[in-house]
């Protein structure tokens, strides 16, 4: 069941760091973005596994940070689970080794995504920053096209029992407060 997600506008939030480190859940978010930019979700021979218009997305963040002076990298994985609100210990001990090396950790991700990585983070100084919100749960029908192209035909959002039609809004991003240690 995909939650479904928006992106925020993060460029304020990130105007300070001189690292940011995006770190992105493979499974509801680049179906979302492809949702919402009416995008195939896989174009195998194109883009392999990777999601274009999700991987733009990122690009589109990754850009302005990047002519500013800002250092950025991407992370993401995908064994033994790609869904980061079920990661394993050694998920964990892996994105820690790598995120603690940044000044922010950017998640692209869903409450619970960015739990994961607050967790992880919590003894260090790396701040974390939720980049997309959590609308409700997203209803489609999974289409697969010659040759090996995946789209995602979606029908509402469910919030609270009730559907609503799909509009991509733009708004402010959440900073995550670090719990104590
Ligand atoms: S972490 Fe959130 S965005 Fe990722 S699979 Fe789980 S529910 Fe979906």
């Amino acid at each position: 069941m995909p939650v479904h997600l928006e992106p925020l506008d993060v460029s304020a939030d990130l105007e300070n760091f001189r690292s940011v480190l995006i770190v992105s859940c493979p499974v509801c978010p680049p179906m979302c973005v492809a949702m919402q930019q009416n995008s195939p979700f896989i174009e195998f021979f194109k883009r392999g596994l990777k999601t274009g218009a999700f991987e733009d997305y990122i690009l589109s963040i990754r850009k302005p940070l990047e002519q500013r002076g800002v250092r950025t990298s991407t992370y993401s994985i995908h064994i033994p689970t790609p869904m980061m609100c079920i990661w394993t210990e050694w998920q964990r001990s892996r994105f820690l080794k790598r995120a603690r090396d940044y000044e922010a950790a950017l998640v692209l991700g869903c409450d619970s995504a960015t739990h994961t990585v607050q967790e992880v983070l919590k003894n260090t100084d790396c701040q974390v920053i939720q980049g997309m919100q959590m609308i409700g749960t997203t209803n489609a029908t999974l289409k697969v096209r010659f040759p090996l192209t995946v789209e995602l035909e979606m029908h509402c959002v469910l919030k609270n029992g009730r559907a609503r039609q799909h509009k991509t809004i733009l708004g402010g991003s959440r900073k995550i407060k670090k719990t104590a240690s």
